[in-house]
């Protein structure tokens, strides 16, 4: 992904402003053998929504109106323009009324089912376990929506040349030695980022010292292989909302599913995908080419 040039002297000063004051960066954590991975702790949450904002100002996504309907989730679910969502649940617990919040973005899976399902390789893993997106490749399939099991990628359903968009582990920001911008902004210590096997053992290291307040189980150790979000809470994870999934990747399944099991299936649906992307990449430039005119057009009037 190409950066612009207002994105790349907003991380030169950041990365400056981190290395001058030294703030916490994870240049360290670079080339280790585990990845990164960020741990919720949905005791320590207090709904301000802090997280939600940060990653709307560091990416530039617009703001979306909500409905009143009496929910706490503004707004109502992820979407292309909201890569990240704290929602409000309620459970009863050893006959106890709890509430609990759940942050929800892209889960940063291991075995990332979005990216095998993905039948152009628009979508892949980085070094650092982050899962990102390539739009230039995209061919609008929609595929990785069908194939994640947490409901992530979003589609720009209102535009006429639509992408998918989903949260990116700050992939830019990690690259810069920062940590996810929605883990620096939270006030309350509810997102912890670092190397995914010392958040596991911080998160049993709660779990052990607190065993009233918390569900006994680390969510995304196991679950399809492992996901680079974990989270700890203190009600039932089915209560917050995360889906109750096996140890098993998914990963395989997906793979299946894009080449429709036979040979001479894969063949024609590799054929019809060519075709396919040759002709959204040429619809694509005429579109570019017809904006650009546009906006050349506009730049002339007096
Ligand atoms: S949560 Fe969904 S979009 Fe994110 S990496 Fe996993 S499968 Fe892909
Ligand atoms: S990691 Fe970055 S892109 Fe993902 S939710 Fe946090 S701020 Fe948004
Ligand atoms: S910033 Fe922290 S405390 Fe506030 S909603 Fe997000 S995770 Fe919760």
């Amino acid at each position: 992904m190409t950066m612009d040039r207002r994105r790349f002297l907003k991380l030169s000063g950041v990365s400056l402003g981190a290395a001058l004051l030294g703030t916490r960066g994870i240049g360290s954590v670079r080339g280790a053998e585990d990845g990164l991975g960020m741990l919720y702790d949905a005791s320590r949450c207090v709904g301000c929504r802090a997280c939600q904002m940060a990653c709307k100002q560091w990416n530039g996504l617009p703001p979306e109106s909500t409905d009143p309907q009496g929910l706490y989730e503004s707004p109502r679910d992820l979407s292309a323009h909201t890569w990240t969502l704290i929602q409000l649940a309620e459970a009863e617990v050893d006959g106890e009324r709890r509430q609990g919040f759940l942050k929800r973005q892209c889960m940063h899976c291991l075995h990332p089912a979005c990216v095998s399902a993905c039948p152009v390789g628009a979508l892949r893993q980085t070094e650092y376990g982050a899962v990102i997106y390539d739009a230039e490749r995209c061919i609008g399939c929609r595929y990785c929506m069908v194939a994640c099991p947490f409901g992530v990628p979003k589609f720009e359903w209102e535009k006429p040349l639509p992408f998918i968009h989903k949260c990116t582990f700050c992939e830019d920001r990690l690259e810069a030695g920062l940590e996810p911008a929605c883990a620096e902004a939270c006030p309350a210590g509810a997102i912890l980022f670092g190397k995914r096997a010392h958040l596991i053992a911080e998160a049993e290291d709660r779990i052990r010292n607190n065993p009233d307040k918390y569900v006994d189980h680390v969510y995304g150790k196991e679950e399809l292989g492992g996901t680079s979000m974990l989270y700890i809470s203190p009600i039932p994870f089915e209560a917050l909302g995360l889906p109750i999934l096996g140890p098993a990747p998914i990963t395989e399944l997906s793979e299946t599913v894009a080449v429709y099991g036979t040979p001479s299936v894969a063949v024609s649906v590799a054929t019809l995908l060519g075709g396919l992307y040759y002709w959204f990449t040429r619809q694509e430039k005429k579109l570019r080419a017809e904006e650009a005119a546009r906006q050349e057009e506009k730049e002339a009037e007096p």
